[in-house]
């Protein structure tokens, strides 16, 4: 087979999972190149809060954190339920900690341990993100470092097609831009780091068919083609029908209501003025109560929960200064710059409070109210629910190989969305905060370091 160029490793995405894979098989001698769809980096990782969940790294224990693999184990499998891939968590939670300091030792990100909120699931403070919370500063530090180590990326150039040896070995991709010019790049080993297919109707109407009219709040990038090219080599798919939802984009905004909104004390009514459920399950869990009812929706809380959480997070205060966030005396008023009905709305935030004040049980069960029961002047931010991103993908080994009915494809390995995840079998219940960016940048890590292992030991 002849090439245009060649490389040890080619990775094919520049997301977390790819920028992080790139860093790893570099690290361990490998000549590697990343080749990228868009013009710029703008996929999930960008859009992401950037935070990712680790145990026992030298950050908690500094914050007087007690926590272990075994403890995280607990939790994710609690959350997640049966799966397809119970090992991957394990092996995930495993390396949590050596990831996350790696990141910051050897990959120039600055993060720091998240003492503010634990989000769904965890039951120690366990999320490490950006300072400002946000991915695109995550995704900022990583280039810098890809930069300095003179790994190139292609920007432009979608790999379109996967180049298979004759014995069906990955021996590179072919690439297309815009104006029709075609490359083969010949690699060792390729790493696809794509991430899943919420952009894709066709393949979420196969698999998550409840999402079907549901809007995506992630990357358009994000077609699927990893499955496609998974399906064409007859790799194995695992947990196809899970996803992260979110109960909480604001409308019309698009931007991510922090659900640290509600953790402090807000609730969610519908355009009646109703609540209809517990919060407390969880922004991805609460997405599937909202897609039975017909919207729009309102996210409620105070001034006092407001500016802790504006004071905490970047996207949020931007929000409020766009006037996402509007404000009102009473329940009445509120009820009344919301087109609700004064008493209905009046008697929903009664409620709420009593139950928060433990005067009567929640009638949904909620029992965490954060900073304690909401007062006057409240604050109201309209909402609906969306698709984040998928969690069904290809079947890996515990390095991030890609498997054919349990046995590696030689030289093919994915990681991030393009992988299966550790979110559940189906549906949205399963997702637990940092679910997504742990298998992202995790299974980065294990394949690009594992490339360069199985490189090493066998010339093109
Ligand atoms: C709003 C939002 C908030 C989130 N917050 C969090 C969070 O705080 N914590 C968390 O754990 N998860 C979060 N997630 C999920 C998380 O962002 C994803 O799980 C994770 O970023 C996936 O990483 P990735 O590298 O697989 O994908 P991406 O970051 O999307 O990267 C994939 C890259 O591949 C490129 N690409 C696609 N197809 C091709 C092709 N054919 N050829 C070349 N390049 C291609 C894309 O353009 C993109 O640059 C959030 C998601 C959203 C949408």
């Amino acid at each position: 087979m002849s090439f245009d160029a060649e490389f040890d490793v080619l990775v094919i995405g520049a997301g977390g999972c790819g920028l992080v894979a790139a860093l790893a098989a570099h690290e361990n001698g490998m000549d590697v190149a990343i080749v990228e769809k868009m013009d710029r980096v703008q996929g999930n990782t960008v859009l992401s809060s950037g935070s990712i969940p680790a145990a026992n790294t030298r950050f908690q224990r500094a914050a007087g954190v007690v926590d272990s693999p075994d403890v995280f184990v607990e939790d994710l499998e609690r959350v997640a339920g049966r799966h397809d891939a119970p090992e991957l968590t394990r092996r995930l939670a495993d390396i949590s900690a050596e990831l996350v300091e790696w990141l910051v030792d050897k990959a120039d990100v600055n993060m720091t341990l998240v003492e503010t909120y634990k989000h769904i699931g965890h039951r120690v403070h366990r999320l490490h993100s950006p300072p400002s919370r946000r991915g695109s500063d995550l995704v900022n530090d990583l280039l810098k470092t890809i930069e300095s180590r003179d790994i190139p990326i292609a920007y432009g150039n979608p790999a379109v097609d996967l180049l298979i040896s004759p014995d069906g070995k990955v021996m590179g991709a072919i690439t297309e831009t815009k104006t029709g010019e075609r490359t083969a790049i010949g690699a060792k080993a390729v790493i696809l780091a794509t991430n899943g297919f919420g952009a894709n109707r066709e393949l979420l109407a196969r698999f998550c068919p409840e999402l079907a009219a549901v809007p995506y709040g992630g990357s358009v990038a994000s077609e699927g083609e990893a499955i496609r090219w998974g399906e064409e080599l007859g790799a194995d798919l695992a947990n196809m029908g899970a996803y992260q939802a979110h109960a909480s984009l604001a409308d019309p905004h698009g931007s991510l209501v922090t659900w640290t909104v509600v953790e402090k004390g807000g609730v969610i009514v519908d355009h009646q003025g109703n609540r209809f459920g517990d919060e407390t399950i969880g922004y991805s869990a609460f997405a599937a109560q909202e897609l039975e009812r017909e919207g729009p929706f309102y996210v409620i809380a105070d001034t006092r929960v407001r500016d802790v959480t504006a004071g905490g997070q970047e996207e949020y205060a931007e929000l409020c200064e766009h006037g996402g966030v509007i404000e009102a005396s009473d329940a009445a008023s509120l009820a009344q710059r919301l087109g609700m009905d004064p008493v209905r709305l009046s008697a929903t935030l009664g409620d709420a409070i009593a139950a928060a004040r433990s005067a009567v049980q929640d009638q949904y069960g909620r029992k965490a109210w954060g900073l304690g029961p909401l007062n006057a002047p409240f604050t109201a931010t309209r909402i609906g629910p969306a698709l984040f991103h998928t969690q069904g993908g290809l079947k890996v080994d515990m390095d991030g190989r890609v498997l054919k009915q349990q046995q590696p494809i030689p030289g093919l390995y994915a990681g991030g969305g393009a992988a299966c995840g550790i979110s559940g079998a189906k549906g949205g219940l399963g997702y637990m905060s940092g679910n997504g960016l742990l298998g992202a940048l995790g299974l980065g890590y294990l394949a690009g370091r594992a490339a360069a292992r199985d490189a090493s030991a066998s010339p093109v």
